[in-house]
């Protein structure tokens, strides 16, 4: 249906489990075991997030989907066979570490490839015209994985793994992947740094996962070069840095690269109360970002437009900035009033810090120009 957001779920990728942790500290030593949540990338945000989508009305206005799972076939575009058995071999005995912070537990590889089978459908649906644009609530997530490494809660690269599909099936051209998680999308740049069809960009903390990397310098390799772009921001950013990033970098990047399909690593670990990042966005941000993406697709790719779900730990708060998102991409306003915004909007820096990042973000895109 034009005019539709599509909303591709399934309750199964909610079963995915790391296993034994407190946030990311295996339990053991003096690691109590949880009371509840345990690992920091568990079910509950995401599933509060459909949940909130239910009872808000939202989602009886959306195009709703579950998909098939990734095939043998769409995986090994992008991951070598070596490592698929790895992960199936690891999942089959019942789970273990697979990399670094990427525990899994049994049954994760079938779970996985259904989280990449969704961002394949998502992206399918809005390449055939079947909705204007859509949603994967893609879980585990997929961001950090590499070709033949685990890492970071992340075990299939569910955004190349949907673009390549979408590349074998509609001879799609240049694609732009926006990332603002607030980790580096270090796994999506490593799969496209030589490749000058995709445009990585990815909004993140300034040093905060993974470690060891060179940040605004790594710009693409080869005839990929200028086509990986890295906005690394200060602990303590918030909507306005966010912002402006998005006006003076992100947007005219995306009009000069001219995109056929925008797909965004939507992660909400930027949000201010999230666990694992020391950002200050709120609901109101998410919002106003895929306005911005919105606008950039209407006028480069007839709208076409795929999010795709990655982090988010703040079990309370991760619904209400996806819920802005979702009603976003529709163009529809639920009755639905974000419990927190007006603590987070706040929460601001002052004067002084506000004039630092604004500094800060100017001088990226001088060196980014
Ligand atoms: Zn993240």
């Amino acid at each position: 249906m034009k005019g539709t957001t599509g909303f591709f779920f399934d309750e199964l990728c909610f079963w995915h489990s790391a296993g034994m942790h407190a946030l990311v500290l295996p339990v053991g030593g003096w690691v109590q075991p949880p009371a509840a949540a345990g690992f920091a990338e568990s079910p509950e945000s995401k599933r509060r997030l459909k949940c909130l989508m239910d009872v808000s009305g939202l989602s009886r206005q959306l195009a709703l989907r579950s998909a098939e799972p990734a095939s043998e076939a769409d995986l090994l575009r992008v991951h070598p066979q070596a490592y698929l058995q790895r992960f199936k071999t690891l999942s089959d005995a019942g789970g273990g570490e697979l990399g670094a912070n990427a525990p899994i537990g049994p049954g994760s590889y079938e779970i996985a490839k259904l989280s990449a089978g969704l961002a394949i459908a998502a992206v399918d649906s809005v390449m055939r015209g079947e909705v204007s644009n859509a949603y994967s609530l893609s879980r585990p997530p997929g961001h950090h994985c590499l070709a033949d490494q685990a890492m970071g809660f992340c075990f299939l690269a569910n955004i190349p793994v949907a673009i390549e599909a979408a590349k074998a099936a509609h001879g799609l051209g240049r694609v732009a992947i926006i990332d603002w998680d607030v980790h580096h999308g270090n796994g999506t740049q490593s799969i496209y740094e030589r490749r000058d069809d995709v445009l990585t960009i990815s909004l993140h903390q300034e040093n905060c996962f993974p470690p060891g990397y060179s940040g605004i310098e790594e710009r693409g390799r080869g005839a990929g070069q200028g086509f990986n772009i890295n906005i690394p921001l200060p602990p303590g950013s918030g909507h306005d840095a966010y912002l402006q990033a998005m006006g003076s970098i992100v947007t005219p990047a995306l009009d000069r690269f001219a995109p056929q399909l925008i797909v965004v690593a939507c992660g909400y670990d930027a949000n201010g109360v999230d666990p694992l990042a020391r950002m200050l966005l709120h609901s109101d941000s998410f919002r106003a970002m895929t306005a911005l993406v919105k606008q950039a697709a209407e006028r480069h790719c007839d709208g076409r437009l795929v999010m795709v779900h990655e982090g988010g730990y703040a079990e309370a708060y991760v619904p209400f900035c996806g819920l802005a998102v979702l009603e976003e991409m529709a163009g529809i306003r639920t009755a639905v009033e974000d419990p927190m915004l007006a603590l987070l909007q706040l929460q601001q820096p002052g004067t002084a810090v506000s004039q630092f990042l604004q500094g800060h973000v100017e001088r990226l895109a001088t060196q980014l120009a």
